[in-house]
């Protein structure tokens, strides 16, 4: 696997930032990183989106999930490429658009709790951080897993009616209505299964800063997170 993220380096201090946001699914973390990010001028990156594209291409292949040595010939053979426009392309081809889809969303947590799939995720994350410099990394195990050592950690939640509406919102403004039903219990049951997994699960590890976002905006979230960061910044 490659990878084509890129920022223009700045030298100034923020090119050495490393924050890591983790939360469930609807906790807001992606809009927030992705906003910290531009306003530091840092790369954003979120990891998710490498878990999916790792699980189109194992529903493409068919694969047996729990036939470990398939799926690690499959992640053999897989090349992502992440731009800094947040396109990600599997094996060349853009899937930006197809990773959101309904049956990517219900197998991605399948997917990310095999071990075989985390290891080499991991390793390409931790590359692309001390590549980066300044970055955002956004996931369920950067705090924990990824960048132990990142000065600033967040972890963003919301009570799991408020992220259900917030996704079935951005479905339907991608064009994929989905009932706010199916939407709750997907995304409960992706939170179940992140939670419980043996290998880095989602968690609040030490250290970490809890934000609860259930009655806050983006806009006061993303204060927040940079006011902590500001110090550093000056
Ligand atoms: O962030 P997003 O909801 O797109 O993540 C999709 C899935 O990818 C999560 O539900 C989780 O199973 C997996 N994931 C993970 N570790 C990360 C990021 C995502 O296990 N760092």
């Amino acid at each position: 696997m490659v990878e084509d993220l890129e920022k223009e380096s700045d030298m100034s201090i923020n090119s050495k930032l490393k924050i890591a946001i983790d939360g469930p699914a609807g906790s807001g973390k992606s809009t927030v990183a992705r906003e910290v990010a531009r306003q530091l001028n840092i790369v954003y990156l979120d990891t998710g989106a490498m878990y999916r594209a790792i699980t189109l291409k194992l529903l493409r292949a068919h694969c047996d999930l729990s036939d470990h040595s398939q799926v690690e010939a499959l992640l053999e053979q897989t090349v992502l490429q992440l731009a800094s426009d947040e396109r990600i392309f599997l094996d060349g081809e853009d899937v930006t658009a197809e990773i959101r889809k309904p049956q990517v969303n219900a197998a991605v947590s399948r997917v990310a709790e095999l071990p075989v799939v985390r290891r080499k995720l991991v390793r390409q994350q931790q590359e692309i951080a001390a590549a980066a410099g300044g970055i955002v990394m956004e996931g369920r195990d950067i705090a924990s897993t990824v960048m132990p050592d990142a000065p600033f950690k967040f972890y963003l939640d919301a009570t799991l009616p408020v992220r259900a509406r917030r996704r079935m919102q951005e479905q339907r403004e991608k064009g994929l209505p989905l009932s706010y039903e199916k939407v709750f219990h997907e995304i409960k049951e992706r939170d179940r299964i992140d939670s419980e997994r043996a290998d880095s699960p989602l968690t609040v590890t030490p250290g970490v800063q809890v934000i609860d976002t259930t009655s806050l905006t983006i806009a006061e979230v993303v204060e927040r997170i940079l006011q902590e960061i500001n110090p550093q910044t000056d």
